[in-house]
């Protein structure tokens, strides 16, 4: 797949993650789970993981929040980052609970004695911050110096005041989000921003709905932006099962030929040829296929007059037939097989040349 040049970032080490420079675009969510639920919260991280995500967020609201957070950190094995609103002692706290990532506002913490405070835990580890600007709450000195309503240059005038403070206390270790639920707005924001400074960029499009014109708006909003060669970690954010976002973001990753690892499913949209019911087999192979890490692109179509053909792309796939079907392997059929055991099939092939690959 054809792949644009992206823009040059500084990175950031957010626990094991590389965020900018040469990093690939990690896949961020955030947990439905206050910290405080442990196991709750700790059981969905690792299904997210399991699931491709890369980088999970937890909302800190409160003291007890902050230092749960070892006992959560104790029973999971990706980055977290703590997501604090205005006191600067939670994230102190969340720091000693050995969390990877703040997501806090220097410009909201009070004076800067408290902004050194959290700089001074952070600096050992070098623990990154992300500057969080939401068009919905901009600042009323920003809005009134841009029209008295969110614009995406008053998105980027409010990131700038916090990338400054952080700049003016010699830090560095930061990545910027400008997220709006307008699309166009956020998408202008980011490619504005982008021209002015280097630090990593967050992409999301806030309160996107539920999944199907969330997954619409933040494909239009984030992807547009990766297409430009903008963006170094997304989040996509549904009204739905956290799971569902990193489904969602790892196909956008796909569309935008980003994608580096794990299995993605490609299908054709069916026409009077199709003989088989298709979109439950699409439905079954793409279950099937959820936590393989290897990259395998595995293709579903309709009929075997023009599937393996038009699939050629694709390391595996299965066409319809009239009662049966094929499983190919890049453009190439291998066998015809039972319309019923299409799918434990190719999923038999797809298993044994995992197998040959480790
Ligand atoms: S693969 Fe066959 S069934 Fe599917 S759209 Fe193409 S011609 Fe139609």
């Amino acid at each position: 797949m054809e792949q644009g040049k992206r823009r040059v970032t500084r990175q950031i080490q957010l626990g094991s993650v590389a965020i900018g420079g040469d990093a690939p675009v990690s896949i961020q969510s955030m947990s439905t789970f206050s910290p405080t639920d442990v196991a709750q919260a700790s059981e969905q991280i690792n299904r997210l993981a399991a699931a491709g995500c890369d980088i999970v967020r937890l909302a800190v609201p409160n003291r007890m929040a902050a230092l749960a957070i070892r006992e959560v950190k104790a029973r999971t094995a990706i980055p977290l980052v703590a997501d604090i609103h205005f006191d600067y002692r939670l994230a102190l706290d969340a720091i000693e609970s050995g969390i990877d990532g703040l997501r806090i506002n220097p410009g909201n913490i009070g004076s800067n004695d408290n902004v050194m405070a959290v700089i001074e835990k952070a600096k050992p580890k070098r623990i990154p911050i992300r500057i969080g600007i939401n068009a919905g709450s901009l600042p009323e000195h920003i809005l009134a110096q841009y029209g008295g309503h969110p614009t995406a240059e008053g998105m980027v005038a409010g990131a700038l005041e916090h990338i400054r403070i952080l700049e003016a206390n010699d830090y560095r270790e930061l990545k910027v989000s400008l997220k709006s639920t307008d699309v166009p707005m956020m998408v202008r924001a980011y490619r504005v921003l982008a021209e002015k400074v280097d630090y990593p960029l967050h992409l999301g499009v806030t309160e996107a709905g539920t999944v199907q014109r969330g997954s619409i708006k933040s494909a239009m909003g984030i992807g547009a932006l990766l297409l430009d060669g903008i963006g170094d970690t997304i989040r996509v954010s549904l009204t739905a099962d956290p799971l569902e976002e990193v489904s969602v973001a790892k196909m956008i990753l796909d569309a935008a030929g980003l994608m580096s690892y794990g299995a993605v499913m490609i299908s054709c949209p069916t026409c009077g040829r199709c003989q088989v019911n298709l979109i439950s087999l699409a439905e079954q192979v793409e279950r099937r296929l959820e936590g393989i890490k290897t990259p395998l692109r595995v293709a579903v179509m309709g009929c075997v007059v023009n599937g393996p053909g038009e699939a050629r792309e694709a390391d595996f796939g299965v066409a319809g037939g009239k009662g049966r079907g094929v499983i190919f392997r890049k453009g190439k059929v291998l066998r015809t097989v039972p319309e019923a055991d299409l799918v434990d099939e190719l999923m038999k092939e797809i298993e044994q040349y995992l197998e040959q690959e480790r």
